[in-house]
């Protein structure tokens, strides 16, 4: 590569003398990372596997259809992730709802669905959620007056206290006085969306995180936001056009095979059939890349992060002919489905249909099943949700499953998940697994990038951009 305007194929790299960087990984993390290492002035080279950036949080066509892998939504509280889409000048792209407000359909009712919602009133924390919830028909009134004081206990948890993350979440629940019922309608309604595990299964560090951070700190903190076009129009054509302005060099379709430090503390960065050298090292994958490509002495355990679990999601798309919601989304209960969001627009779907994309987390039953299978376990249950569906004529239903869409947020986890510096110098760590204390999300991602590109630019001897997100504001 001569110029930073090419973007396919390995970039072909002048050994030099200067604060030359490599980013390996272009995900949120990796695009963040070479961004805010350009940023300040360092030469950068960022290589990605695939023929475009965006990592888990991508768009591709389907005849006329651009799909994204999976519905990504993420809130006001997310300020990292919101500091990348005003970086990549895409906040319009994405806007946050004026207030929180959710719909939440109860299919499991003999007397026929029921609409309850979650919304947020102007209000300070905690009574922004007062009214909400107590008129919240899905629970009952103990339910809901319990429901008030364990949120007041989760409130007081201190979340740097390390014991939070070997206990689960559900058992802490359970001592808290919520009934299965109260976990179903709201703690898992918001919880497997956000952390990718059922309560039984989620740290009660990282759930009690999400919730405060999310529903008990600011009241506007859970304000919902997602594209409005592709996904791969913001993380890939966006992200692409900022960092190609910043002056980074992009290598897709480049798969670094190994990187090594030499004795005088150069790092060799090996793809097929080329060698890039550089003074510091983001290595932005996945923790099982990571730990294929760390160099002995990086970490003192490398082993662990193969302990890191992984859970997956499954998105169902199903095409109708008319239109058969009239909301942007919504969150069901009583039913396999859980929340449901209108893609037409956005997937630039024509001719009066409407395509609905069904984001089921925690998805570990449904993932392998054949589509013929999924078809005929979710389209009757989008008949008892919306009706006017029975009328509607399916013009396509296909699924996409993402085996590996998040690390599993299991009680233990916090310890397995490393900061962004490691022992061999110049080389730091990036990726929504790594420890940002977030769970896997867009907003962990874009933290660890920013992390580990901060610690690259302290050892390089270089300012922090003053734009850079800084994490002391959100605090
Ligand atoms: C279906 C789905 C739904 C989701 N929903 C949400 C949501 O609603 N809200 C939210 O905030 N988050 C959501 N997430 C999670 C979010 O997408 C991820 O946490 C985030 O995108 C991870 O970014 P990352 O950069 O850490 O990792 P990745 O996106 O995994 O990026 C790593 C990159 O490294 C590349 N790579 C790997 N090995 C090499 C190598 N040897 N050489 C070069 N490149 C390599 C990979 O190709 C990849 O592009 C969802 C994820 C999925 C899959």
């Amino acid at each position: 590569m001569t110029d930073g305007t090419r973007s396919d194929g390995p970039p072909h790299h002048a050994a030099r003398p200067g604060r030359d960087a490599v980013v390996i990984g272009g995900g949120l993390a990796g695009v963040t990372a070479a961004l805010a290492l350009a940023d300040a002035g360092v030469r950068v080279t960022l290589l990605e596997g695939r023929p475009r950036l965006g990592g888990l949080a991508f768009s591709f066509r389907r005849g006329a259809l651009t799909v994204d892998n999976g519905q990504h939504v993420y809130l006001r509280c997310c300020t990292a992730y919101r500091w990348f889409l005003d970086r990549i000048q895409a906040a319009d792209l994405a806007p946050l709802q004026s207030r929180l407000d959710v719909p939440v359909v109860d299919a499991g009712k003999p007397e026929g669905r029921r609409l309850g919602r979650l919304r947020r009133d102007a209000l300070p924390v905690p009574l922004h959620l007062g009214r909400s919830l107590a008129t919240y028909p899905h629970l009952s009134l103990a339910e809901r007056a319990k429901v008030g004081r364990a949120a007041l206990a989760l409130k007081g948890l201190d979340l740097t206290d390390p014991a939070l993350d070997d206990q689960d979440f559900g058992s802490w629940l359970a001592a808290h006085g919520q009934s299965a019922r109260a976990v179903e309608a709201l703690w898992d309604l918001v919880g497997v969306a956000t952390l990718n595990a059922v309560a039984g299964d989620a740290s009660l560090g990282l759930a009690a995180m999400v919730f405060k951070t999310g529903l008990l700190s600011d009241p506007g903190a859970a304000d919902i936001g997602w594209a409005s076009v592709p996904l791969g129009d913001l993380h890939d054509r966006l992200a692409r056009k900022a960092l190609e302005t910043a002056g980074v060099r992009i290598g897709l379709r480049t798969r670094v095979t190994s990187i090594s430090i030499d004795e005088n503390g150069r790092w060799s960065v090996q793809v097929p059939g080329d060698t890039l050298t550089a003074d510091a090292v983001v290595l932005a994958v996945p923790q099982r890349e990571t730990y294929d490509l760390l160099p002995p002495g990086a970490l003192d355990a490398p082993e662990r992060l193969l302990d890191i679990g992984t859970a997956p999601i499954l998105n169902v798309h199903v095409v109708y002919d008319r239109p058969v919601l009239h909301a942007p989304f919504f969150a069901a209960l009583g039913t396999p489905v859980q929340w449901v969001f209108d893609r037409t627009e956005a997937s630039g779907l024509s001719g009066g249909g409407q395509y609905l994309a069904l984001s089921q987390s925690a998805a570990q039953d449904d993932i392998d099943r054949p589509v013929a299978e999924l078809r005929e376990r979710y389209l009757p249950e989008l008949g008892r949700l919306l009706p006017h569906t029975r009328h509607a004529e399916v013009l396509d239903f296909f699924v996409t499953r993402e085996r590996t869409a998040t690390f599993a947020p299991t009680p233990g986890v916090g310890r397995l998940r490393p900061g962004a510096r490691t022992k061999a110098p110049g080389l730091y760590l990036a990726g929504a697994w790594t420890a940002t204390g977030w769970p896997a999300t867009m907003e962990s991602a874009v933290r660890s990038g920013v992390s580990a590109a901060e610690a690259a630019l302290g050892a390089l001897g270089r300012p922090r951009p003053r734009h850079l997100f800084a994490f002391e504001e959100a605090a």
